[in-house]
C-alpha cells in the first residue's frame, strides 16, 4: 500500500485544527465534571470548526476559511484529517460538540432534499445536538434483531399514512440533550421492513434519561423510550428510494464512515498519552515505538477514508482501521501509566481521564470482534467474485 500523502489543502485543514485542539485540552476536565453543563464550552475554537466543516453550504453553512481554501461538510478523508487533530486535544470534547453528527451522514444517505433541508436547517437554526438511535437494551452488535417498532395509526387519525413510534433504545450519543435525529425502527419483521424516521424531541410520547457514564463523559449517552410518538410520512426516510436502499442499508454506509472516525478519536487520543509521557519523561523506553504505531494507524485511518470516498458500500478499511487503532491507543494508554508510575493516574487528571474514556472506542460503532467479522466477510466476498484467487 502506497502512503497516502495530504495535499496542500488538507494539510492547511491539519494545520488548522491543530491550532483549536489545545483549548479543547483545557476544557476537558471541565466537560468531565459536568457532562450536561456545555455552556462554558460553546465558545470554543474546535466548536466552531466542527459546525462549519459539517454543515452543507446549500443548507446555509458558511465554510471555514483557511488560507486559500475553504471548507464545508467535505469528503470522509477531509473529515478524519480536523477530527484525529481535534481527538489530540480530546475526545470527549469533540463528542460533546453540537451538529448534525451520525444523523447528518444518514439524512444524507437516505433523505430527499425536502427532509435535508428540514434537518439542516433545524440542526443550524437551534444550534442543536442530535441523536442517531439504532442500539436496544438487549440488541447492540446485532442491530438487524431491533424490536422497536412503526405501527400505522389508527384509520380515526385521519392520517392514512401516520405511523406510531414504539420502543426504547439505549446507548444513543446525546440521547437527552438532542433535539432531534433519527430512529431506527421496523415496520414489519422481515429485514427489508427496518426503516428509520427523523424524530423532533418535542414530539409527543418521546422521553429521554442521561445515562452515568465512566468515560467519554463527554458523548452524553442516554436511553430513549418511545410510546406511540407520531412519525407522519414526510418524517421517515428513503420514502423515495427501492425498498432494499431504505433501512439497514443507509445505517451500514453511515457506520463504514463513522468507524475510521472512531479509530481517528483513539488515535488521536493515544497521541495524548505519548504528549503526557513525552512531557514527564522525555527518555521513556518505547516512546518512539508507541509513536510511532499511532503514526502509522493514522496513515491507516487516511486511507480508509480515501477508500471510502471511492466506494461508500466498501467498508474493509474502516473495520481495519478501527481494530488497529483501537487496540494501539489502548496499548499506549498501558504504556504511559507504566511509563509515569501510578502515582500519576492520581497526580494527572488528563491522565486518568483519558484512561477511562479508553473504554468507550472498543464498543462505538460495533466491537473488534464485530469489526473482525466484517473484514473477514468482505475477504470472502472478494474471493467469490475473482474467482477464488487470492
Ligand atoms: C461511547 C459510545 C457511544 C455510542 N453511541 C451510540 C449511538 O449514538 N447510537 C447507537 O445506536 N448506539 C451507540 N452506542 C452503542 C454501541 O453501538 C453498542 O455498544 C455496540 O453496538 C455493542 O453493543 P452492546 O454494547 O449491546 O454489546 P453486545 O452486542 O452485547 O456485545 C457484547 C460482547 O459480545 C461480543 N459479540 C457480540 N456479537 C458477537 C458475534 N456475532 N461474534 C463475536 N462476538 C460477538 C462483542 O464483541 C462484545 O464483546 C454507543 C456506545 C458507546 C460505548
Amino acid at each position: 500500500m502506497t502512503v497516502l500523502e495530504l495535499d496542500e489543502r488538507l494539510r492547511a485543514l491539519r494545520g488548522a485544527a491543530a491550532e483549536t485542539a489545545p483549548e479543547l485540552r483545557a476544557l476537558a476536565p471541565a466537560l468531565d465534571a459536568a457532562p450536561h453543563d456545555l455552556k462554558p464550552h460553546l465558545g470554543a475554537a474546535a466548536f466552531d470548526l466542527i459546525r462549519r466543516c459539517t454543515t452543507p453550504q446549500r443548507f446555509g453553512g458558511d465554510p471555514l476559511r483557511v488560507g486559500r481554501f475553504a471548507f464545508s461538510a467535505g469528503s470522509s478523508l477531509e473529515t478524519l484529517v480536523w477530527m484525529l487533530e481535534l481527538a489530540h486535544g480530546d475526545a470527549g470534547m469533540v463528542l460533546a460538540a453540537p451538529g448534525p453528527n451520525l444523523a447528518g451522514l444518514l439524512v444524507d444517505q437516505l433523505g430527499d432534499e425536502q427532509q435535508q433541508e428540514y434537518f439542516y436547517r433545524a440542526v443550524a437554526d437551534r444550534g442543536a445536538w442530535t441523536f442517531f438511535a439504532v442500539t436496544e437494551p438487549d440488541r447492540g452488535s446485532d442491530a438487524g434483531a431491533m424490536e422497536s417498532k412503526l405501527e400505522r395509526a389508527a384509520p380515526e387519525r385521519g392520517d392514512p399514512e401516520l405511523h406510531l413510534l414504539h420502543g426504547t433504545k439505549k446507548y444513543i450519543g446525546n440521547g437527552a440533550r438532542g433535539a432531534l435525529g433519527v430512529v431506527f425502527a421496523r415496520t414489519g419483521s422481515g429485514p427489508l421492513s427496518i426503516r428509520a424516521a427523523l424524530v423532533d424531541a418535542a414530539a409527543p410520547g418521546f422521553a429521554a434519561q442521561e445515562l452515568d457514564m465512566v468515560g467519554l463523559r463527554g458523548a452524553a449517552l442516554g436511553e430513549i423510550r418511545f410510546t406511540g410518538v407520531p412519525v407522519p410520512q414526510e418524517r421517515l426516510l428513503a420514502r423515495h428510494l427501492p425498498p432494499t436502499r431504505r433501512g439497514l442499508w443507509g445505517a451500514v454506509r453511515v457506520f463504514n464512515t463513522v468507524r475510521p472516525q472512531v479509530a481517528a478519536l483513539a488515535v488521536g487520543t493515544g497521541l495524548a498519552f505519548v504528549d503526557l509521557v513525552r512531557a514527564g519523561r522525555p527518555h521513556a523506553p518505547g516512546l518512539e515505538a508507541v509513536a510511532g504505531r499511532l503514526e502509522a494507524c493514522r496513515q491507516l485511518v487516511y486511507q480508509a477514508g480515501a477508500a471510502l470516498d471511492l466506494d461508500r458500500d466498501d467498508g474493509r478499511l474502516s473495520s481495519a482501521a478501527k481494530i488497529a487503532a483501537v487496540a494501539a491507543a489502548r496499548e499506549a494508554g498501558r504504556w504511559a501509566v507504566r511509563s509515569l508510575g501510578p502515582a500519576a493516574l492520581a497526580e494527572q487528571p488528563l491522565l486518568e481521564k483519558w484512561t477511562r474514556d479508553m473504554g468507550a472506542f472498543e464498543f462505538m460503532e460495533g466491537t473488534s470482534d464485530i469489526q473482525r467479522l466484517h473484514v473477514a466477510r468482505s475477504l470472502v466476498r472478494a474471493r467469490g467474485r475473482s474467482g477464488g484467487r487470492p
